[in-house]
């Protein structure tokens, strides 16, 4: 009982530091662009007002003790489809499918985000549901309310099957493979509840995600007790049967279990029975733990690791390492939030001058979803310089000019970098063929890079077939190791009972 509140204050401790984090973030974002355009506390005080000084000057002080206060401020970003703490990026296992899905691979950073919550899925199941998920803290409480109003009330408990959330994944993916990524604000409550942060703190304007956010607690009421999450979440879906076989599970001691309790089944948020010893779906919230009688329910590692599910990781690392190295990408913008977020696929050429080193990120969006594009022919420009003998980021003055042969299509000068440290420039050019920019520092007299770049109409998409191909041998591999994973199970219910029958005799 002990171990059941412990894990449940801690659970609801870690959610409540995942919304402050999200809120931090969202202010970090504010500050950046606020560093970005006026770098001045007077100046944001003429601009946005006395509290926005305040609010500036005390990240200012916060984020300097920590260091740089941009740098700090920039190696953590994003919200909860892509987010970057102290600069190590994780990614959402749904928004990884959906970028697979419609752009056919994944960016390096994007795709190495995977690890640690799949990592986490394996080891201790379902875990992020009561432990990182930040609406499921709003659900927690809408589940209490409810469970407290059904004393005088009468509320109708419906029970769809689980199918349902496989389909509201597939559909979506559907979805975004022809509108976007933008459908799963309304399907992932906290991604809703995420935009609604980001929304609220960033921009102070009200998202709205937050109405799909509202249509969730209202699922929760009427149709029954967690309904979004047991049946609607297409991310507590596919944690639960990633996750069916941990290392670390909820284990019952048949031996003390009674007779005709049901206490556990009855609590279990996830509407599992570990009575009689389901653990698919458990996401290890101590419940259970805190109401069992006789203590006869903990968290245990399993005697036997099953060699199946250990082949299917690898394998599934094996065939990633496809889509994941096809796309190179380094440093930023990549994590952040600009037009068409989380990118289509974009290119990178390097250039050198003395000791800067110059990224040129290029976003070609001929050829790509073209149909989505008001402009096919507009493709962005963003360039980061970098002092490579003092680890900084030029920031000063900066002309940029884009070359077709020798003839100039555009020149700007920059008095100073724009948001995030870059430079960037937008331009019309034709379908395919070879350019270059040239970029001159004022700020070191005048030295001079050129860097060459090549547009190439991205018609074919063999990513997307290879991806295609990659999902059906997953899944094939995946629906092996599940069989495998139910005959071991029954085999060991089966021994637990046969040992239980035993001792009782
Ligand atoms: S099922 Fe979805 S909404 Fe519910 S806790 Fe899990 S991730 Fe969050
Ligand atoms: S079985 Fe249910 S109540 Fe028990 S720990 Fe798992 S999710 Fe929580
Ligand atoms: S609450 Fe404990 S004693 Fe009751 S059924 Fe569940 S495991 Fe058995």
């Amino acid at each position: 009982m002990r171990a059941g509140r412990l894990m449940l204050v801690g659970s609801i401790i870690s959610r409540l530091g995942v919304v402050a984090l999200l809120c931090a973030l969202a202010l970090m974002t504010s500050y950046v662009n606020l560093k970005q355009a006026y770098n001045n506390p007077r100046l944001v005080e003429l601009s946005l007002g006395a509290t926005a000084r305040k609010a500036y000057e005390v990240a200012d002080a916060v984020l300097g003790q920590l260091g740089d206060p941009m740098e700090v401020a920039q190696s953590n970003g994003g919200m909860t489809w892509s987010i970057r703490i102290l600069g190590m990026p994780f990614t959402d296992p749904v928004a990884a499918l959906s970028v697979l899905a419609v752009e056919g691979q994944w960016a390096l950073g994007f795709a190495l985000g995977l690890i640690v919550p799949l990592l986490l899925v394996l080891v201790f199941g379902r875990v992020f549901c009561s432990y990182i998920c930040p609406a499921s803290l709003l659900f927690f409480a809408v589940a209490r309310v409810r469970r407290l109003l059904g004393r005088w009330f009468y509320f109708p408990e419906w029970h769809p099957g689980r199918g349902l959330a496989w389909g509201i994944l597939l559909g979506g993916l559907g979805v975004a493979v022809i509108a976007g990524h933008g459908v799963w604000v309304l399907l992932l409550p906290y991604f809703a509840l995420g935009q609604t942060i980001f929304h609220g703190l960033a921009m102070g304007t009200l998202s709205v995600a937050s109405g799909s956010f509202f249509v969730c607690v209202v699922l929760d009421f009427f149709l029954g007790r967690q309904f979004t999450c047991r049946y609607v979440c297409p991310t507590g879906r596919l944690l639960g049967w990633l996750g069916q076989r941990p290392v670390f599970t909820l284990q019952r001691d048949a031996s003390r279990c009674i007779n005709g309790c049901n206490s556990c089944a009855e609590i279990c948020p996830q509407g599992i029975s570990p009575r009689l010893d389901q653990t698919v779906d458990c996401s290890l919230c101590g419940e259970c733990m805190m109401v069992c009688p006789t203590h006869c329910l903990s968290v245990r590692r399993r005697r036997r690791l099953s060699p199946r599910l250990a082949k299917a990781a690898l394998l599934f690392w094996l065939v990633s390492a496809g889509p994941l190295f096809a796309h190179h990408f380094k440093g930023l913008p990549h994590y952040n939030y600009f037009e068409n977020y989380p990118q289509v696929p974009e290119e990178e050429f390097l250039g050198q001058a003395g000791e800067y080193e110059m990224s040129l990120v290029v976003y070609d969006f001929q050829g790509i979803h073209s149909q989505n594009i008001e402009d096919p022919e507009n493709v962005r420009l963003f360039l980061l310089v970098f002092n490579l003998l003092n680890s900084r980021v030029y920031h000063g003055e900066l002309t940029f000019e884009i070359l077709d042969g020798d003839r100039v299509l555009l020149s700007k000068r920059y008095e100073k970098a724009q948001l995030e440290n870059m430079y960037s420039a937008q331009r019309n050019l034709s379908d395919t063929g070879d350019y270059a920019v040239r970029l001159t520092l004022h700020d070191d007299g005048g030295r001079q890079c050129v860097i060459p770049f090549r547009l190439s109409s991205q018609t074919t998409h063999w990513g997307r077939w290879i991806a295609l191909g990659l999902l059906v041998l997953i899944a094939v591999t995946a629906v092996g190791a599940r069989k495998a994973r139910l005959v071991q199970d029954r085999c060991e219910a089966h021994n637990r009972n046969l040992s239980s029958t035993a001792y009782t005799q």
